[in-house]
């Protein structure tokens, strides 16, 4: 990447003053019916399981498993390169989302760009899911009963895409993905690791909430070197 470019990308961070240090860096396969009565250990896979890219896209925009599906305008899938070796996964569509049928199209969207260009990243070059395939009334928290419904579909994702590496961004995400109460703050700069696979996970900070708290762009920072990094060692 150009000096020009990256320095266009931390600005738009608000992390114009600092420096990058090191080089910039930077299908489907449907498994047997899992579901036949004389298989009861394999009939306890959710029928997810078994789903290609459309059939599973198409199954998320049916989706009536909870509330969350008479107060939407439409499902957010996800959005990105099916071949690609990042996944971001966010919280769940906001407004915005929910009406372009996109994942992080509006402000925390924009700055989400900045974020993964400021690694050497484009947005196309990446896939971007979230936790919640619709938005909660009032950007409210998701509950329970909607994440434990809705997770069949990220983890079916999660199969398919076989990322490298994973950036969870923000609280809930990162609770939810790896079942824990901690906070951001004690989750971040280390390297987790997502389901049976093991895919490196790195937690940081939500870009709404950066765009509250700018003083945490910082710390975003240097979690995005660090995932960088996490990548980089393969
Ligand atoms: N916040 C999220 O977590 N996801 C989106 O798609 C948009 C905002």
């Amino acid at each position: 990447m150009s000096s020009a470019l990256r320095k266009e990308y931390l600005a738009a961070l608000g992390l114009e003053t600092w420096t990058l240090r090191g080089p910039a860096a930077a299908a489907s396969e449907p498994v047997a019916a899992p579901f036949e009565e004389s298989a009861p250990a394999v009939a306890a896979l959710p029928r997810e399981a078994a789903y290609d890219w459309p059939q599973l896209r198409e199954r998320v925009a049916a989706c009536t498993r909870c509330g969350l599906s008479a107060t939407r305008t439409q499902t957010v899938f996800g959005v990105g390169n099916l071949q690609a070796e990042w996944l971001v996964v966010g919280e769940a569509p906001g407004a915005e989302e929910d009406r372009q049928g996109e994942p992080f199209v509006g402000r925390a969207g924009q700055l989400l760009n900045a974020m993964l260009r400021s690694i050497g990243l484009k947005r196309e070059q990446v896939y971007i899911a979230n936790v919640l395939k619709c938005r909660p009334p009032q950007n409210r928290d998701p509950v329970p009963a909607e994440t434990m419904e809705c997770r069949p579909f990220l983890d079916r994702q999660i199969a398919l895409l076989r990322p490298r590496i994973m950036l969870v961004v923000g609280r809930i995400a990162a609770q939810n993905l790896l079942r824990t109460d901690a906070k951001v703050g004690t989750l971040r700069q280390q390297v987790h690791s997502y389901g049976a696979s093991g895919v490196p996970l790195v937690v940081t900070y939500h870009p709404a909430y950066l765009l509250r708290s700018p003083a945490e762009k910082r710390k975003a920072w240097e979690d995005l070197k660090f995932a960088r990094e996490v990548f980089a060692r393969g």
